[in-house]
Formats: structure tokens, C-alpha cells, sequence
């Protein structure tokens, strides 16, 4: 059975003390919901802060990008060594750093391998963007970005997937349940055909692109969908709160 996960996604918004505030008031309204797992990922620059600030609580801290290397002369980077006393997530691959950074398949399966070396719980981003949709080409971009990014990651761990459509991603045109669930169940398949079918049942696979309140339950009630990866409506608290909610109704899947 898969616990679903509700990850907020911060992207580069919230200074320090705009994170710790909108952290404080997640924990007065998301810490005691039941049967979901609870993440947000801030800035590094606040990753300490919201670490202290959720000690003790349900809430998990997640970091929105490492670097695969453990320290050196890499100006401006992050190592999963130094991430690990701060958070126990890393979202790796995502279609923002595809898109502006010129992260390429083998350059993430180099940072997975370091994240799970040195405990971070990596969720690794998947999608096409929409001319690759319009194309018809989803599950072969989703099918290439999976096998190359997760070259030489033998064993799938606490690995987590996030499906997120690059069209869907901010612009308020969310894929239906269905399309979602199509795309996720065929990622499961690349996870059984690569790890077996008992590691990829235990795996999470996330929806992410324009996830609000109103649509999440279209998400939760799909077979293969744990979850969401959440950007816009991760900042806003009473909207985080209810996809929590939402989520927390379904409990387990699997
Ligand atoms: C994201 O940042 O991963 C994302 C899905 O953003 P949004 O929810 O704003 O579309």
C-alpha cells in the first residue's frame, strides 16, 4: 500500500522570514492531517529556517534541486552532503531546470545516485511539453526522460516520480484524471519492467501541473495517482490545506 504525498513545490518565492511565516501557518492547519505525507521544498536559503521551525511536527522538508557531486569547486551548487542535515526530500529533474538549467537525463541520474547514497529521498520530474503532446509523443518523452535519468539507479529505494506535463505546469490548463492516470499507469509499467513488480507497486507516482482544490480529487481517485506535486497553490495556505484534505480522504493506495 502507498501512503499518498502532497509536495509543495515553493519554486524561487518566499524570502526567509515570508517562508517561516507561511510554514507556521501550514502547521497550524495541515500538521495532524492523518493518512497523507506532508512536504513543502523552499528555497535553500530557508531550508534551516523551516527545518527548526517544523522540528517535531508531521511536516517533511524537501530541497527543490541538489548537485550530484560532494563538495568542490562547483560555484553556486548544493551537495546532497550538505542537504542532508536540512531536509529528507530533493525534487531532481524539474522541467524548469530541464528547461533553463540544460539538465539532461545523464546529468539526474548522477544526482539520484547521490541523493540515495546519502539518504535524501529523491522525486524525480517526467513530462512533455505540449508539442511533444500535440505529437502524440508523451509516453515515448516520458519513457526516455525515465530510462535515462534513471540509468544505473539499480534498485528504486525510496524513489518517488512526478509526472508534470510542462504545459500543465503554471498555466492554469491542467491535464484531465484520466490523461493523468493513463500517463502514470504506463510509468508504472517502465518502473516494473525496470525494478519488478513488487518495488514499482510500493512506488509513488505523482501528478503535477496546475493541481488546486478543485481538481484534486479528480487526481486522488485515480488507481495509479499518490498524489501531487503542487507550485502555485503550494504558497497559498488555505489552498495547500484543502489538497491535503482532499487527499488525506482517500488514505492508502494500492
Ligand atoms: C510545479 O512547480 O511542479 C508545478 C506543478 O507548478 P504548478 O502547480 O504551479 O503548475
Amino acid at each position: 500500500m502507498r501512503t499518498p504525498l502532497i509536495a509543495g513545490n515553493w519554486k524561487m518565492n518566499t524570502t526567509l522570514n515570508e517562508a517561516v511565516q507561511l510554514v507556521k501557518s501550514l502547521k497550524q492547519t495541515i500538521n495532524s492531517i492523518s493518512a497523507v505525507e506532508k512536504l513543502v521544498c523552499p528555497p535553500f536559503i530557508s531550508l534551516a529556517a523551516v527545518r527548526d521551525e517544523l522540528a517535531g511536527s508531521e511536516i517533511k522538508v524537501g530541497a527543490q534541486n541538489m548537485y550530484s557531486e560532494e563538495k568542490g569547486a562547483y560555484t553556486g551548487e548544493v551537495s546532497a552532503v550538505m542537504l542532508k542535515d536540512l531536509c529528507q526530500f530533493v525534487i531532481i529533474g524539474h522541467s524548469e531546470r530541464r528547461q533553463y538549467f540544460n539538465e539532461n537525463g545523464p546529468m539526474l541520474s548522477k544526482k539520484i545516485l547521490a541523493a540515495i547514497k546519502h539518504n535524501l529521498k529523491p522525486i524525480l520530474c517526467v513530462g512533455e511539453n505540449l508539442q511533444q503532446y500535440e505529437a502524440g509523443q508523451t509516453n515515448f518523452v516520458v519513457s526516455e526522460q525515465f530510462k535515462t535519468s534513471l540509468a544505473g539507479v539499480e534498485q528504486s529505494g525510496t524513489l518517488t516520480i512526478a509526472y508534470e506535463p510542462v504545459w500543465a505546469i503554471g498555466t492554469g490548463k491542467a491535464a484531465s484524471g484520466q490523461q493523468a492516470q493513463e500517463t502514470i499507469a504506463f510509468i508504472r509499467g517502465l518502473a516494473i519492467a525496470k525494478y519488478g513488480e513488487k518495488a514499482a507497486s510500493e512506488m509513488r507516482i505523482l501528478y503535477g501541473g496546475s493541481v488546486t482544490p478543485v481538481n484534486m480529487a479528480e487526481y486522488i481517485s485515480q488507481a495509479d495517482i499518490d498524489g501531487a506535486l503542487v507550485g502555485g497553490a503550494s504558497l497559498k495556505t488555505a489552498d495547500f490545506t484543502q489538497i491535503v484534505k482532499i487527499t488525506s480522504q482517500k488514505g492508502l493506495k494500492g
